[in-house]
C-alpha cells in the first residue's frame, strides 16, 4: 500500500475557506452573543474539582494522609495537578472504586483502603473525602468509617474526619471549606475549656496555591509579636527542601495545635468564599474574636489587615512593616505610569478576584472583564460595589458562572492589554495576543511563582514589577527602531 493510500481519510473534509470563515466568525460580536446564550455546556472552566480542595486541606496537617474515596482517575488528577503546580510530591491515597463499587457500594473498597493506608503509612489522621461516583450512588461515609473502626481495621481513636465533596455541586473552594470544617470539628471535640485561652491567633489562609503568601502571613505575625497557629498550613509540605531524603510528612499544622485552636484569642480567615461553612462552625464553637478579612492585595487591603491584627492583639505596627509599606508606595509610584489607564481581564476564584481588582484600581488600571466560573450573586454584588467605589472601575463588568471560552469572546470583541489568571487562561491570552500574568491556581507552565508572595506590601511590589516589566519587554521587542530606547 502506498503512503497516499495509507493516509487517514477524514469522514468529512472541511474546505480551507470554511475554516478561515469560522476562525474569523468566532471573533465577532454575533458569535459572542451566541456564546453567552450557551447554557448546557462548559468549555475550559476556571476551577477544579471539590475533592482537590479537600486534598489541599488534608495535606496541611502534620502526619495526615489524605484519603480519596472514589476513582483512581480522579485521584491521579488531583495529585498530578498539585505536583505540577508545586513541583513536589503530593502524598495521598485512594480506594480505587471501579464498576463493582459503583453497583454494590464502596464500603469494601474503603475498608481495604483504610486498613492498608494505616498499616503502611502510619498517619496521625486520615481525612476522607469523596469523588463524584460514591456521591452519585449515595455511599454513607459516616457509617462506613464507623464500621471500619468496629472491625478494628483502623484504631478507634484515629481521627478520621470526612467530607462529602461531589464535583457536580461545587468547586475546589467548596471542597476546601467542607474538609476544613470537618477536620476542625473532629479535632476540637471536647477540647474547649472556658477561660483557658491560648492567647494565639488562628489564621486560615483559604485555598491559596501560593506558599509565599502563607509564609508572608506568618512573617507578619512574627514581626508583630503575635503567637499564631496557621490552620491547614501546606507551606512546608508543598515546598520542602531537597536534601536527598524523601519525607512522607514534611510539615503541616500540628494536630495538637489544631485541637487547641478552639481556645484561641482570635480566628481570622483570609478568604471569605473558601471558608463560609468553616467560619459558621468557628463562630458558633470557638472562643475569642472571629474575623473574615479580604486578601491583602495592594496597600489598602494590607493596611486593613495589619490594623485589624493590631486591634485584636493590642500590638503596634512594627517599624519594619512601616518601612515595607513606604517601599511599596514608592515602588507603586515608580511603576504607576506603566499601568495607569490600561485595561485588564481577570479570571480566578472569588477571593483572589476581589484582591486583584482592588490592587488594579489602586494602580489606576481598569479591571475591564472580571470573570469567575463559579460564584454566587452575593459575590457579584460585592465585586460590583468594589468596582463602583473607584472611578477606574467605571465601564468594568463582572461575569459570574462563565468560563474561559466566554472570556475568549470578550477579549476578541472588547480587547484589553493583559489578562491576570492561572495557566488555563493561556489559550485565551494567545488567541488575543496579549500577555498572561500568572496569579492563581494552578500555574503549571512556569516555575517558582508559587514561592513569590502576591499579598502584603512585598506581594504588591512583586505583582507590579511582574506586570510593568512585561509591558516594557513587549515594547522593547516590538517597537520600531526609532523608538527603541535605552531607558524606559
Ligand atoms: S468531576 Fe468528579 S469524576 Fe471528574 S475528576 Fe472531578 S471528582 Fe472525578
Amino acid at each position: 500500500m502506498s503512503a497516499a493510500e495509507a493516509a487517514v481519510k477524514f469522514v468529512t473534509e472541511t474546505p480551507e475557506k470554511e475554516i478561515t470563515r469560522v476562525k474569523e466568525w468566532i471573533n465577532t460580536e454575533e458569535y459572542k452573543e451566541k456564546n453567552f446564550e450557551r447554557t448546557a455546556l462548559v468549555v475550559n472552566p476556571a476551577h477544579a474539582c471539590q475533592p482537590l480542595g479537600a486534598q489541599m486541606v488534608a495535606t496541611g496537617f502534620e502526619g495526615a494522609l489524605p484519603f480519596i474515596h472514589g476513582s483512581q482517575g480522579c485521584a491521579s488528577y488531583f495529585r498530578s495537578t498539585f505536583s505540577r503546580h508545586y513541583r513536589e510530591p503530593s502524598a495521598a491515597t485512594c480506594d480505587a472504586m471501579t464498576e463493582d463499587g459503583a453497583v454494590f457500594g464502596g464500603q469494601n473498597n474503603l475498608f481495604e483502603g483504610l486498613e492498608n493506608a494505616y498499616a503502611l503509612y502510619k498517619p496521625t489522621m486520615i481525612p476522607v473525602f469523596t469523588t463524584c461516583m460514591p456521591e452519585v450512588i449515595g455511599d454513607d461515609l459516616n457509617a462506613y468509617i464507623k464500621n471500619a473502626k468496629k472491625k478494628e481495621l483502623i484504631p478507634a481513636d484515629l481521627p478520621t474526619p470526612y467530607a462529602n465533596t461531589p464535583s457536580f455541586n461545587g468547586t475546589h473552594i467548596h471542597g476546601y471549606d467542607a474538609m476544613l470544617r470537618s477536620i476542625l470539628q473532629d479535632l476540637t471535640t471536647d477540647k474547649k475549656i472556658e477561660d483557658k485561652g491560648t492567647g494565639k491567633l488562628n489564621i486560615i489562609p483559604g485555598f491559596d496555591g501560593n506558599v509565599g503568601n502563607l509564609r508572608e502571613y506568618k512573617r507578619i505575625c512574627e514581626l508583630m509579636g503575635i503567637p499564631y497557629t496557621m490552620l491547614a498550613d501546606v507551606s512546608d509540605v508543598f515546598d520542602s527542601g531537597c536534601d536527598g531524603e524523601y519525607k512522607l510528612y514534611p510539615g503541616g499544622t500540628k494536630i495538637e495545635d489544631a485541637a487547641e485552636s478552639i481556645n484561641g484569642k482570635a480566628t481570622v480567615s483570609m478568604m471569605k468564599y473558601s471558608t463560609l461553612n468553616t467560619m459558621k462552625f468557628i463562630n458558633c464553637e470557638y472562643s475569642g474574636a472571629k474575623e473574615v478579612l479580604s486578601m491583602p492585595f495592594g496597600v489598602k487591603k494590607t493596611d486593613e489587615m495589619l490594623l485589624k491584627l493590631s486591634e485584636l492583639f493590642g500590638k503596634p505596627i512594627p517599624e519594619q512593616l512601616k518601612k515595607e509599606r513606604a517601599l511599596a508606595v514608592d515602588a507603586m509610584t515608580d511603576a504607576h505610569q506603566y499601568l495607569h489607564g490600561l485595561k485588564f481581564a481577570v479570571v480566578g476564584d472569588p477571593d483572589y478576584l476581589l484582591g486583584i481588582v482592588s490592587f488594579l484600581l489602586e494602580m489606576g488600571a481598569h479591571p475591564w472583564h472580571v470573570l469567575c466560573s463559579r460564584a454566587t450573586k452575593k459575590f457579584k454584588k460585592e465585586m460590583d460595589a468594589l468596582l463602583e467605589s473607584s472611578p477606574f472601575g467605571e465601564g468594568c463588568t463582572c461575569y459570574i458562572n462563565k468560563d474561559l471560552w466566554h472570556m475568549r469572546s470578550l477579549l476578541a470583541t472588547d480587547p484589553v492589554a493583559g489578562i491576570i489568571g492561572d495557566t488555563h487562561a493561556k489559550f485565551a491570552a494567545r488567541d488575543a495576543k496579549i500577555p498572561l500574568f500568572r496569579i492563581g491556581f494552578p500555574i503549571i507552565d512556569r516555575v517558582n511563582l508559587h514561592r513569590s508572595p502576591v499579598v502584603g506590601y512585598t506581594g504588591a511590589i512583586n505583582m507590579l514589577s511582574m506586570i510593568a516589566n512585561k509591558f516594557l519587554d513587549i515594547k522593547d521587542e516590538t517597537c520600531e527602531d526609532q523608538w527603541f530606547e535605552m531607558m524606559r
